[in-house]
């Protein structure tokens, strides 16, 4: 089998949000999809170990904020590759609060549908929401960020427990570059010295060894320490 055809699937990029009360928790995930149009019903794949589905199964509601293609890699490294059981993500975060109560993040959104939960379908590792759309609204034009464009311009990784994450180990490491790659030992970033890190200022063709030192991996925070090459 060939598992990289299900790398030619097409997805978007989105924030996943739910509530336990007061407690808000949200994720990024690509597994979202319209299933029928009357009513307007939708699904979402969430990961058993994410405090989102813990969330999701107590309140029986969620909402999808639609990411645009100007999110940075800082927004999604915050609600990607860092746990909602170690801080509160909406601390700091432009956000409000619709109709279900769920989150619905305002920074680079282009729109949000919200849900409640009809169905859910255990699949092992994840749980299937079925949802149906109570409200939703568009926010901006700006282009939807497609799961492609995360991985192809962004440099984006899938966090472990994101449904198409597929270990590094079966991955080639195309590796001819004069500048040497960097790779986060913690989310599996990969500093590109051609690429640079533009959305914190450092210009493309800056070598790994030039960065300052108080830059910290533009996916999960950690300082530069952290990083091997490869
Ligand atoms: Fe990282």
């Amino acid at each position: 089998m060939n598992q990289k055809t299900l790398w030619k699937l097409s997805y978007g990029m989105y924030v996943v949000c739910s509530l336990d009360g007061e407690k808000l928790n949200g994720q990024i995930a690509n597994t979202v999809f319209q299933i029928t149009s009357e009513p307007p019903i939708i699904a979402v794949s969430i990961n058993k170990q994410n405090l989102t589905h813990e969330f999701i199964e107590k309140s029986k509601v969620f909402s999808v904020s639609l990411l645009s293609v100007d999110a940075d890699m800082k927004l999604i490294g915050h609600f990607g590759f860092k746990s909602g059981k170690d801080f509160n993500k909406f601390e700091d975060m432009n956000y409000k609060q619709g109709s279900t109560g769920a989150p619905l993040v305002m920074e680079n959104t282009i729109g949000y549908l919200e849900c409640e939960v009809i169905d859910s379908l255990d699949v092992g590792t994840h749980t299937l929401f079925i949802g149906k759309v109570v409200d939703a609204d568009i926010l901006s034009d700006a282009e939807p960020m497609t799961y492609a464009y995360y991985h192809k311009i962004k440099g984006g990784k899938a966090p472990k427990t994101a449904p198409t994450y597929i270990s590094e180990e079966t991955k080639n490491i195309h590796q001819e570059d004069k500048m040497k790659k960097y790779r986060c030992t913690v989310c599996g970033y990969i500093y590109d010295p051609e690429k640079g890190d533009p959305d914190s200022g450092i210009e493309p063709g800056t070598p790994f060894e030039k960065i300052p030192d108080d830059w910290v991996c533009p996916i999960c925070g950690v300082s530069k320490t952290n990083f091997e090459e490869i």
